[in-house]
C-alpha cells in the first residue's frame, strides 16, 4: 500500500541556503582547498551571502587558510553558530578537534559529523555554500551527493597525469551519483619565472584543459603555480582579498559560477 507520510527519498536542499556547490579532487595537494577559500572570499567581495563547509574531516586545512580557528559557539547545546572569516560564515572540523590531533574516527562517526555541519549549524541565509570535499571518491562524497541536494560539483586538477587519472574518478563518480559538474579547474599550470619571464610547465601542460574537452565540460579556470598564493594561505589571508592577478582570476571565477 501507499505511505502517504513516508519521507520523500532522494537528495534534500538545506534550509535558507540557495545553491550548494561541492569542490572535489581525485588526489590531495593540488589546491582544492586553496581555491574553495579564494572562490568563497571572491564570492562575498562580490557581494554574495557565502558559506564555507570544509567537510575535508580527514585534513581540514580552511581554519589555517581562512585565519579563523575560534571554536564555534552552541549557546543551546544542539545548534552550533558558525564563525565569520574575511565576509564568510565557515564552519569546519578543524574548530572543534583540538589543534594538532589528528581524527581518529570510524565511517559512521565522520558521517555523523558531516551530517552536523550541514544540519546543525545556523548557516542563516546564504546564497551559496562553498563544501571543501576530502580528496578522492569516498564515503563523504558519497553521503553528501545522496543526502544533499547538490547545484553542482567543481573538481580541481593539476595537469600531471597522476592527478588527471584520480579526476577523472571524481568525475565518473559525480556521473554515477547524479551531481552535475560545473567543470574542472587546472591549478598550477604554468610557472612564471619573476627574474626572467620565462614560462614554465612544471605539472605538464594543458592536461586539464584537454580533458575538459573531451569530457565536454567547461573549463572554468587554469591557475599558475603563484608564491603569493601559497604565501596568502599559509597566512590566513587568502590572495583573493587583494588586488593582483591572482585575486582576478578568483572574481572572474565568481561572477561565472553565481550570476
Ligand atoms: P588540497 O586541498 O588539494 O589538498 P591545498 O589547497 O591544501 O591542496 O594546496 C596544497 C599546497 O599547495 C598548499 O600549501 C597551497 O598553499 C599550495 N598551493 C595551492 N595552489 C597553489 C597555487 N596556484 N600556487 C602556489 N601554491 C599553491
Amino acid at each position: 500500500g501507499r505511505h502517504p507520510t513516508a519521507q520523500p527519498a532522494g537528495p534534500q536542499p538545506v534550509a535558507g541556503i540557495k545553491s550548494i556547490i561541492a569542490i572535489g579532487s581525485g588526489k590531495g595537494g593540488v589546491g582544492k582547498s586553496t581555491v574553495t577559500a579564494n572562490l568563497a572570499v571572491a564570492l562575498a567581495r562580490a557581494g554574495r551571502r557565502v558559506g564555507l563547509l570544509d567537510a575535508d574531516i580527514y585534513g581540514p586545512s580552511q581554519p589555517l587558510m581562512m585565519g579563523e580557528h575560534r571554536k564555534p559557539a552552541s549557546p543551546d547545546g544542539k545548534t552550533m553558530i558558525p564563525v565569520q572569516a574575511h565576509g564568510v560564515t565557515m564552519m569546519s572540523l578543524g574548530l572543534l578537534v583540538a589543534p594538532g590531533k589528528a581524527v581518529a574516527w570510524r565511517g559512521p562517526m565522520l558521517m555523523g559529523a558531516l551530517q552536523q555541519m550541514l544540519g546543525q549549524v545556523a548557516w542563516g541565509e546564504l546564497d551559496v555554500l562553498l563544501v571543501d570535499l576530502p580528496p578522492g571518491t569516498g564515503d563523504v562524497q558519497m553521503t553528501l551527493s545522496q543526502r544533499t541536494r547538490l547545484t553542482g560539483a567543481i573538481v580541481v586538477s593539476t595537469p600531471q597525469d597522476v592527478a588527471l587519472i584520480d579526476a577523472r574518478k571524481a568525475i565518473d563518480m559525480f556521473n554515477t551519483l547524479h551531481t552535475p559538474v560545473l567543470g574542472l579547474i587546472e591549478n598550477m599550470s604554468h610557472f612564471t619565472c619573476p627574474n626572467c619571464g620565462h614560462e614554465s610547465h612544471i605539472f605538464g601542460h594543458g592536461g586539464v584543459a584537454a580533458e575538459a574537452q573531451n569530457l565536454g565540460l567547461p573549463l572554468l579556470a587554469q591557475l599558475p603555480i603563484d608564491l603569493e598564493t601559497r604565501l596568502a594561505g599559509d597566512a590566513g589571508r587568502p590572495v583573493a582579498l587583494g588586488d593582483g592577478v591572482m585575486a582576478d582570476a578568483f572574481a572572474q571565477l565568481a561572477a561565472g559560477l553565481v550570476r
